[in-house]
């Protein structure tokens, strides 16, 4: 490839400029203004969840969630296994345990192993990550969080747009976030959003996301809080970026669906799965080869100038978890030694999804 390919870089929708030019022209350069009510009304709007707080980062919202659900130093918070470090960094801001959980088939949280891990760790909180934009199994993940009492925190950053049961994901738990970091779906180059059901809750993330202050002329403070607010230049990216969600995520499948064409005669391919009532964003295309090393594809690709990359590192296998509780890991780590990421930026064509496929297929074949 002449240019370098990258994993899921930015692609702007057309308005994003004209929107950032008017917070320039109102001079509202800051965390409040009227594109982060609009990006959070856009949010709202689209997801169906009920009250939104526009954030710094998908991370952030996910301490906010920890901080208002009232998770407390000491407290045992259980999480998926295979995800991000930031989906669970929280936990230890918190001061909490984080207890690992693995994936099943779906690669997402498994729900025997969660029923299991409740029992006998009586946790404060889940958080329960949808990766790489695949829905987790949510009809018994929820029903299981409600009749067991844990809070329910979904990790939405790889999945918004994604649906369960016509559902949007994020907006089944008492808390939902999403991300606008640079490589995900959509982008405001950094940011992220907490979404929840109840009015209050919301209020109380959003006091404490702008340093807790009470209401009064001068800062009175009461309560330890952060600076995690977004800013409205960023809000305004959002905006734009928001009203080509839908186009993206057709993209993202049809990329997919390219991958899948092109390679659909290897054997020892398997893609992640969708499950049962689900209708993911394909965020990423992911596989898995039963015999291939995946780390010779990617130095393959990485010498055509491809970026790809291997699934994640599951956590209970992070040197900053050791000691941690897991129940199960065989699957993610499986998962781990076995898959990889191709390229799923919503700029490639056809052709390009063709090209890479053949650099994969004599990979494998050499
Ligand atoms: C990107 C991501 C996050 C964190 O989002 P930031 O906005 O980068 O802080 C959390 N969890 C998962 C699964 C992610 O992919």
């Amino acid at each position: 490839m002449d240019k370098r390919v990258f994993l899921s870089p930015p692609d702007m929708g057309g308005s994003e400029p004209d929107y950032v030019k008017e917070v320039f022209e109102s001079n509202y350069i800051a965390p409040i203004g009227q594109f982060v009510d609009r990006f959070e009304r856009a949010v709202v709007s689209f997801t169906g969840a009920e009250h939104a707080v526009a954030l710094s980062s998908g991370t952030a919202a996910i301490h906010l969630a920890l901080r208002v659900g009232g998770v407390e130093r000491g407290d045992r918070v259980l999480a998926s296994t295979f995800t991000f470090i930031g989906s669970v960094a929280p936990i230890l801001y918190q001061n909490a345990e984080p207890v690992f959980i693995d994936s099943d088939e779906s690669w997402n949280l498994d729900p025997t192993l969660l029923e299991e891990a409740i029992e006998r760790e009586k946790p404060k909180a889940l958080i329960l990550t949808h990766l790489y934009g695949q829905s987790a199994k949510m009809e018994e993940i929820v029903q299981i969080c409600e009749e067991k009492g844990v809070l329910l925190i979904e990790d939405a950053a790889e999945s918004l747009g994604a649906t369960y049961g016509g559902k949007q994901t994020g907006t089944f738990g008492r808390f939902g976030i999403y991300s606008f970091n640079g490589n995900k779906i959509i982008t405001t180059g950094g940011g992220g959003m907490l979404v929840g059901a109840k009015a209050e809750d919301i209020e109380k993330a959003r006091k404490l996301s702008t340093q807790a202050r009470e209401e009064a002329i001068w800062y009175e403070h009461t309560e330890v809080g952060y600076n995690y607010r977004m800013s409205n230049v960023l809000a305004a990216i959002g905006v734009g970026q928001m009203e080509v969600l839908p186009e993206r995520i057709e993209k993202k499948r049809k990329i997919f669906e390219w991958y899948r064409e092109s390679l659909e005669d290897i054997e020892e391919i398997s893609w992640m799965p969708e499950v049962e009532k689900s209708r993911g964003n394909r965020w990423l295309t992911t596989l898995t080869f039963e015999k291939t090393d995946p780390f010779e594809v990617i130095g393959a690709l990485e010498r055509k100038n491809v970026e790809s990359r291997p699934l994640w590192k599951p956590m209970h296998m992070q040197p900053l978890f050791r000691g941690a509780r897991a129940y199960g890991g065989g699957v993610s780590e499986k998962l781990f030694a076995r898959g990889l990421c191709l390229p799923s930026g919503t700029s490639l064509e056809k052709e390009d999804v063709e090209k890479i496929s053949a650099i994969v297929r004599e990979a494998i074949c050499s």
